[in-house]
């Protein structure tokens, strides 16, 4: 087998990136461009020892699960891998994946994982679920300004306004901003140069508020003109806040450190579970805040609290568990690393009138262990939460945890590989048992997979003698 070579197979599954896997023989083929039951004419592009890269030269019989993509630059943008898969395919498709991921990076036997694994919670809205989108402006090659999204792992921008994740409202907005640039010669940043000043939008809407924010990203301290652009954009329905964020380092973190109004207030608020949230800039917010319900609920229910508990939320953000938690527990304590996340969630607790949510400032597995260390017996958990980023939890909490021995591990991922692995340690080093988990799909489209997990306590139960 060599590069270039014609290969006709049939796509039996998607890779991590949403690439088509089909086999010849036994030997696997990556495929772009193709979808569960497609049968395909493969060209192969790259051709390694056990396996091969290749790309859809031609389309043999499309898959009964093929549809056709809603959006039109779904093939160059990637941000959305699997458009062309059926939805309810997609979802199998995630739910099959965290399941293989529990058995073979986390160790659990097929059995037990066909036995605890609940029907996975797919959305009702596989599109526009997203609050949230930071939209890069550039120039196109014929010198035009665009905005869009960064086509898959390059630093392209494929020129889109209305993304079908998206709200309708973005492509007004941007609109508005494109032609605030446009009339006033403000240059798009250029990353190779470091030079232009206007490099991204982000713009958040409370799903249930239905308040707006937008906030521009600087490499300046000021928006020329900016007064025109705020006349414009806060007669937009629902306008609830306009920024700047200032950012001026040569770097793809979107954000920069300082925020400055320039119109309305500094956050906008949602709700979540029945619970009022303040959502700035710069703190992490779910971005698809129905399913990111169905999630919290699904949590709650693992938890199994009856008011007695004392809870750990690690990797809290905003407080968002943190606060669902305290309606049913007796303590919540909440751990973040984002300064300003913290203080939103504490205005957040004060705001809905909880009073037993405490929140900390700092790495999840500094503030806990130390906590655990310094004011012991009064502070244990009875549950512990985690919510950990994709990298998943450190092994210094993962120690701290099994020291504690809570009763019961609520573990929220959002990439189950990474809590396949951390859970793996729990239980086979440290004799906790996997009792549930769902998938719950936040990010419909994509590869992305969200999951909940219940651990339980095995030593615990023998002493209670359940
Ligand atoms: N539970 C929250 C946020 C989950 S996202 C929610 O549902 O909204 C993960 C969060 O972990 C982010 O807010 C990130 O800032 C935070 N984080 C990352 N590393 C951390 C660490 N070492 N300790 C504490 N928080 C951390």
């Amino acid at each position: 087998m060599k590069k270039n070579d014609l290969i006709e197979v049939v796509i039996e599954d998607l890779g991590t990136n949403g690439e088509g896997i089909g086999k010849t023989g036994t030997f696997p083929l990556f495929v772009k461009d193709a979808v569960i039951g497609d049968r395909v004419v493969a060209r192969l592009t790259k051709v390694k020892k056990n396996y091969a890269f290749a790309r859809t030269e031609e389309l043999l019989e499309a898959s009964p699960f093929r549809v056709e993509p809603a959006c039109p630059v779904s093939r160059q943008c990637g941000g959305c891998q699997i458009q062309p898969l059926r939805y309810d395919k997609q979802l199998e498709w995630k739910n099959k994946k965290v399941k293989g991921q529990l058995q073979r990076l986390g160790g659990f036997s097929e059995e037990l994982i066909e036995e605890i694994m609940e029907e996975p919670l797919g959305s009702e809205k596989p599109f526009r679920y997203r609050n949230k989108m930071a939209i890069p402006f550039g120039r196109d090659k014929e010198g035009k300004l665009i905005a869009g999204f960064y086509a898959g792992r390059t630093h392209q921008i494929i020129p889109i306004r209305d993304c079908m994740l998206g709200q309708e409202v973005n492509a007004k907005i941007l609109h508005l901003i494109l032609s605030h640039m446009e009339k006033h010669g403000i240059e798009p940043y250029d990353e190779k140069r470091g030079k232009g000043l206007l490099r991204h939008a982000l713009i958040r809407i409370g799903a249930h508020s239905g308040q707006i924010m937008v906030c521009l990203i600087l490499n300046g301290e000021e928006l020329p003109f900016a007064e025109e652009l705020i006349e414009s954009l806060s007669q937009i329905e629902g306008m609830a806040s306009i920024m700047i964020n200032i950012n001026k380092e040569n770097t793809n973190v979107i954000l920069g450190k300082r925020n400055k109004v320039l119109w309305g207030e500094d956050h906008i608020k949602d709700r979540l579970c029945g619970i009022e949230f303040a959502i700035s800039p710069l703190s992490f917010y779910q971005v698809n805040p129905l399913q990111a319900e169905r999630l919290y609920e699904k949590a709650l229910s693992y938890a199994g609290l009856q008011g007695e508990e004392i809870v750990w939320d690690l990797y809290c953000g905003i407080g968002t568990i943190s606060l669902c938690l305290a309606k049913k527990a007796k303590q919540v304590y909440g751990v973040e690393i984002v300064e300003r996340a913290i203080e939103d969630a504490r205005k957040n607790a004060e705001e809905n009138q909880i009073d037993n949510a405490e929140f900390f400032v700092g790495a999840a597995e500094d503030v806990f262990t130390e906590a655990m260390e310094k004011r012991g017996e009064e502070v244990r958990p009875d549950v512990i939460v985690v919510d950990p980023p994709r990298k998943g939890c450190d092994q210094k909490l993962l120690d701290t945890m099994l020291r504690m021995q809570p009763e019961k591990i609520v573990y929220v991922s959002c990439d189950p590989a990474t809590m396949a692995r951390d859970m793996k340690f729990l239980c086979a080093d440290g004799g906790y048992e996997l009792k549930k988990g769902c998938c719950v799909d936040q990010f419909s489209q994509t590869v992305h997979t969200e999951a909940v997990c219940l651990l339980s306590n095995t030593h615990k139960e023998k002493e209670l003698g359940v």
